[in-house]
């Protein structure tokens, strides 16, 4: 609990309007997109790291949690207080700072929205890929915080590419400018890249350098329909093993093709189907070669459909329909637990027959659609959290299944994080001595626990 004489003190350094602490505005920044609920104590927006480093201060004396947030869109729990304390919205910190065509590199503040950014470079022509489907809320904060990554990050990569310095606030109030400005630079430890993916636990974003491409030149998009997840696996597989790199391949199972069957811009034919997304980009003549290898391919892997995107409108209905796929889910159950978790391309197929097993031994809906490229999958167990014998089922599955993908030598999140929703499941993937030497890092920046306590361990 955050006394009023601390309230008082972070009012001096925050002005009266930039705090809130009446319980229905406290209300609105206690859930994140697992929405678990969590009441922080106070939420205050500050201006600068200057600001930010006095809070941080004051944190370290009073020994208060500080949380911090982007828009909350967080599929693991990381900008939730869940020992309360001070949640820190990033949401002033928001202009672009610099797009520098000479150097290809932006400067940004953690607040900037995704889309705003990839629309304001686009219009020079330049290229900033990661794209996660949360893309028109996560600031590019949280996606450094989360190294988010999305369809493209089969071609192009995820943040974690593309961020070459940072400027960020210690725990203990330093402001610190890390990494580079440049294309190389290998001067001491990478500690840009440690913070990328550190959810908030080591340290605050207050400045980002991104590096920038130029924009590909085209981009074609193709519906490819399948009787069932076996075959596309498979063809997933044949079209990388040609040498071709779509810029993503997405899959939606059969589960997932009913809740948006609605939403896509096309007929499609009844019974159960799966559907392969496969968008090429870069010049016009040799998206058309790889487009013409890619159909045949396909056509050769027993499909049911094939359409390839007239215009761009019926491209972007397509895209939107798999980006809405997630909240669509909700159609078979109220809750879901998901998890995004990664194998080896070439286990995609073993993977999703086990998976399908699973289900049915559980008695328990488990729709999993994803980025079928990069051999991430998003799974989703649904259920009813009013019915605890689902719920119990579901968590019976879940270990299950996390099981099954650190067999198979893949890796328990690609893009969400652990926050709290995947703590019990970490060492599973990470081992003792790992671990151990994590937890001296986090001390080793934050010697009081105060920032964003209770996430990844
Ligand atoms: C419908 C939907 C689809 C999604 N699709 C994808 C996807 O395709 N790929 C993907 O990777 N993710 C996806 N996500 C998850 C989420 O959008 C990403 O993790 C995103 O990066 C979170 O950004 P945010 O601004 O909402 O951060 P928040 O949820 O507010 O915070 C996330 C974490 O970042 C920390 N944080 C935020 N800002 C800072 C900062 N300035 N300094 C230090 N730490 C900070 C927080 O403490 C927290 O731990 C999806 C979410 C939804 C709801």
């Amino acid at each position: 609990m955050i006394s009023k004489s601390v309230i008082k003190k972070l009012t001096h350094i925050l002005g009266e309007k930039n705090i809130l602490t009446k319980k229905e505005d406290l209300f609105l920044y206690s859930h994140d997109a697992t929405y678990q609920e969590f009441m922080p104590d106070v939420v205050v927006f500050p201006k600068d790291a200057r600001e930010i480093s006095k809070i941080l201060r004051l944190a370290n004396e009073e020994l208060f949690p500080v949380i911090p947030r982007g828009a909350g869109s967080g599929m693991s729990g990381g900008a939730l207080a869940v020992r309360g304390g001070l949640v820190m919205a990033m949401s002033r910190l928001n202009r672009i700072l610099l797009i520098d065509e000479d150097n290809l590199i932006a400067k940004v503040e953690p607040g900037v929205i995704t889309a705003h950014l990839q629309s304001e470079v686009e219009k020079l022509g330049l290229f900033y890929p990661p794209d996660p489907a949360s893309l028109d809320v996560s600031t590019i904060g949280g996606n450094v915080a989360e190294c988010a990554g999305g369809p493209r990050a089969l071609k192009y990569g995820v943040t974690r590419d593309y961020v070459l310095g940072l400027t960020v606030v210690l725990p203990t109030g330093e402001i610190l400018d890390i990494g580079v400005e440049t294309a190389k630079g290998v001067v001491g430890y990478d500690l840009a890249r440690l913070i990328v993916g550190s959810e908030g636990t080591l340290a605050i974003v207050t400045g980002i350098t991104l590096r920038l491409i130029p924009k590909p030149e085209v981009k074609k998009t193709m519906l490819v329909i399948f009787p069932d997840m076996l075959y596309a696996a498979q063809c997933v597989s044949r079209i990388i093993k040609e040498k071709i790199v779509p810029a993503t391949i997405e899959f939606m199972d059969s589960l997932s093709v009913e809740c948006v069957r609605d939403q896509l811009p096309l007929e499609l034919p009844e019974g159960e189907l799966t559907i392969l997304l496969i968008e090429v980009d870069g010049n016009s003549v040799q998206i058309d070669k790889d487009i013409r290898k890619i159909e045949n391919i396909c056509r050769q892997m027993g499909i049911t459909g094939l359409r390839l995107a007239r215009d761009k409108k019926e491209a972007e209905d397509l895209w939107k329909a798999r980006r809405n796929l997630s909240p669509s889910l909700q159609k078979i159950k109220p809750h879901k637990i998901n998890q995004d978790v990664v194998v080896p391309r070439s286990r995609l197929a073993e993977f999703v027959t086990t998976l399908s097993d699973i289900g049915q031994r559980y008695n328990l809906s488990i729709p999993s659609f994803g980025h079928a490229g990069d051999g991430n999958i998003h799974i989703n167990i649904m259920l009813n959290r009013d019915n605890n014998d689902e719920v119990e089922r579901a968590d019976q599955a879940l270990k299950e299944i996390m099981k099954l993908v650190v067999d198979l030598k893949g890796t328990i999140s690609g893009e969400h994080g652990v926050g709290i929703s995947k703590k019990p499941y970490i060492g599973m993937e990470i081992s003792a001595t790992g671990l151990e030497l994590m937890s001296r890092i986090k001390k080793a920046f934050d010697p009081n626990g105060i920032l964003n306590p209770g996430k990844i361990f």
